[in-house]
């Protein structure tokens, strides 16, 4: 006995000590040795130790070997087994147990355990053994053993039953109703959830973080506010939910909004809400915005490593035209890349028309071993198409199937279409459409009839017009392409056709708004309305007199892009008002010398408000950055870095 308690004494230390499995399995065999296998907690320990470095097979074995294993050492093995890697191996001991031992006290502990390895394997037929077996040791009125049978149904998508042993609880606690509300949430039944929600005696902000998170995936804003709203002590999961549950929904402003004041609460933001609030500046484009974040983050020594942000930071540089600043910290992040950083560069040169670059970034991926995706390939042949780089973007889409045996998706073959019908290939292009193995969207069509607008072939363009509004007959912008196409080869009649058909579906084009970053604040300009009544007599004279000095340059304006605006009276007029226009007088008039214009709009730019932006940054000597709906344009010089292809 002596000999027994010295030895112990000195193992259980060392067992504390072991770092690895390998010393483990020393110690194991020094147990054997010493015959301490039916020392319950040296063993207990062990058992727990093997699971802990991720061994379950190893605490298997140790279990093997003992000749007479008592209650505890069962617990201790069933409770690691639920938790480990196979945790239906679990219910073998449990059954083996219930065979091997006299009597069984407090079985009840184990229970949840059970109940959580039937939950974690998908194992429904034995969970609801496991529940027969609670129904008849009357076990179901031990809240912890009710609240774990809730859990296990949630979590095996059966929330009617979940629901059924929550009804029939006789002291429901916090547990039950938040285990509900997440099973609900789980299976997609928001307003089963908000029902539960809404009969809680008392909300805690495990449930109110699930319901916020849960409006915001179904898009009912204003509800996850208002939850918001009520909650006195928030966490920062409850201010990254608002944040990302904004950016979701397309509510940039309001997610960036949300950023801010969790900030003047003294919150400290984690890697989602960074990754979130990087997102939303990236799709305002508010560059001054991301700037500060990315100080945030390096004052706060946030590495660029945890959850994606270097990506983030790739992307919004990329978004909002800095795309030195996004090759800068891809640099930085040289010894931590993954994938995803990879990728946000190669589509952050797309962006930018800079496809040479691009195809470098994906030689040097292929230097250092970095097994290229398809995600790596959408890139490359965005990028392709933007540079109009035709062979290299075929050869891309052929490399990608034939080495890296990856399967196209509608987005590839949506790239190379355009790719190809740009550059003027059009029968190519509706060839890929025809032999392609998935059903063609409105996208790729639409992409044809676009490209039939710029070579005016007429023959083409009808067909993949009429595919394309069969497939989206909402989509305006399928009728604004043909009457464009239409405009250019002088069919007056068909034009008037077109509109008249829209007009009689009800179907308006989206108004044009730009945005233009002055002194740090952003001012926002719709097209048709001198929206910022401020600003408007200011920006209509600058407009005015930029327009007779391009005139002396030799600008015409192109009338033919009028036609698309058809509630306007005068056509020159209404070319003027084009919110880009705007937004690059209101530019020209704040701007500081030498200090590049950034503009962000929200559809593609047109023919006119081009060539207009080319003029001006030859004639006023300074560069304009526009970002359109598909790309970025570099204005400097009387030039664009598109090269008049987009
Ligand atoms: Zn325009
Ligand atoms: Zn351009």
């Amino acid at each position: 006995m002596t000999t027994s308690f010295i030895l112990v004494n000195q193992t259980l230390p060392l067992l504390e000590k072991c770092k690895t499995i390998t010393e483990l399995r020393q110690l194991h065999a020094h147990i054997i040795k010493s015959n301490l296998v039916n020392h319950t907690s040296t063993i207990t320990k062990l058992i727990s130790l093997c699971s802990h470095h991720g061994d379950p097979h190893h605490a298997l074995s140790v279990f093997h070997r003992i000749p007479d294993p008592n209650p505890f050492i069962f617990f201790s093995l069933i409770n690691q087994m639920s938790e480990s890697s196979c945790p239906l191996e679990a219910l073998l001991f449990y059954a083996q147990m219930l065979t091997s031992l006299q009597s069984l006290n407090r079985i009840e502990f184990l229970i949840p355990a059970l109940l959580k390895a039937c939950g974690k394997s998908r194992a429904l037929e034995e969970g609801r053994q496991v529940h027969g077996q609670i129904v008849k040791t009357r076990m179901l009125f031990d809240p912890y053993v009710a609240n774990a049978l809730i859990r296990m149904y949630s979590e095996l998508g059966c929330v009617g039953l979940a629901h059924r042993v929550f009804d029939t609880m006789h002291v429901r606690d916090q547990v039950s109703w938040n285990s509900l509300i997440s099973g609900y949430l789980r299976a997609g039944e928001i307003e089963l959830a908000d029902g539960v929600f809404n009969e809680i005696p008392e909300r805690d902000l495990v449930c109110c973080n699930a319901m916020i998170d849960g409006y915001m995936k179904s898009g009912q804003c204003e509800l996850a506010e208002e939850v918001f709203r009520t909650l006195y002590d928030k966490d920062v999961v409850t201010w990254t939910s608002m944040i990302s549950g904004y950016v979701v929904n397309d509510r940039q402003k309001e997610a960036l909004g949300f950023f801010r004041e969790m900030l003047r609460q003294g919150v400290r933001p984690d890697a989602p809400a960074l990754v979130s609030v990087l997102s939303a500046i990236a799709d305002l484009g508010f560059v001054e915005e991301g700037k500060w974040v990315h100080s945030y983050i390096c004052m706060n020594e946030i590495g660029l490593s945890s959850g994606f942000i270097g990506s983030a930071l790739v992307d919004m540089y990329a978004k909002c035209g800095h795309i030195e600043n996004a090759c800068r910290v891809f640099e930085d992040i040289c010894h931590i890349r993954n994938i995803g950083d990879w990728n946000c560069m190669i589509s952050g040169l797309a962006m930018h028309g800079l496809g040479h670059e691009a195809l470098d970034i994906f030689l040097d991926m292929k230097i250092k071993d970095i097994e290229p995706d398809e995600i790596t390939f959408l890139g490359l042949l965005t990028a392709c198409n933007h540079g109009g780089l035709v062979d290299e973007g075929k050869y891309c889409f052929e490399l990608m199937q034939e080495k890296y045996r990856l399967v196209p998706k509608i987005q590839h073959y949506g790239c190379i279409v355009d790719l190809l019908g740009r550059a003027g290939h059009l029968e190519e292009a509706v060839n890929v459409i025809q032999n392609m193995p998935i059903v063609a969207d409105a996208i790729v069509w639409k992409a044809v009839l676009s490209a039939c607008t710029i070579h005016g072939n007429v023959a083409i363009g009808e067909g993949a017009a009429l595919r394309a509004i069969d497939l989206a007959p909402e989509d305006s912008s399928c009728y604004i392409l043909l009457s464009n196409l239409y405009a250019k080869v002088g069919r007056w009649d068909d034009v008037g056709k077109v509109r008249l058909t829209m007009k009689q579906r009800g179907l308006r084009k989206v108004p044009g708004s730009s945005s233009v970053l002055v002194n740090g604040k952003v001012h926002e300009f719709f097209a048709g309305k001198e929206i910022n009544v401020v600003y408007s007599v200011e920006v209509r004279t600058k407009i005015e007199e930029i327009v007779s000095r391009l005139k002396l340059e030799g600008y015409q304006p192109d009338l033919s892009q009028v036609l698309l605006d058809m509630e306007e009276e005068s056509k020159e007029q209404s070319l003027i008002l084009h919110s880009e226009k705007m937004a690059l007088a209101f530019g020209l008039i704040n701007r500081s010398k030498g200090s590049p214009i950034h503009i962000v709009k929200n559809l593609r730019i047109c023919y006119d408000c081009h060539s207009f932006i080319k003029l001006v940054s030859g004639v006023y000597n300074c560069r304009i950055v526009v970002r359109d709906q598909n790309r970025f344009h570099q204005f400097e010089s009387g030039s664009c870095s598109c090269k008049d292809f987009w």
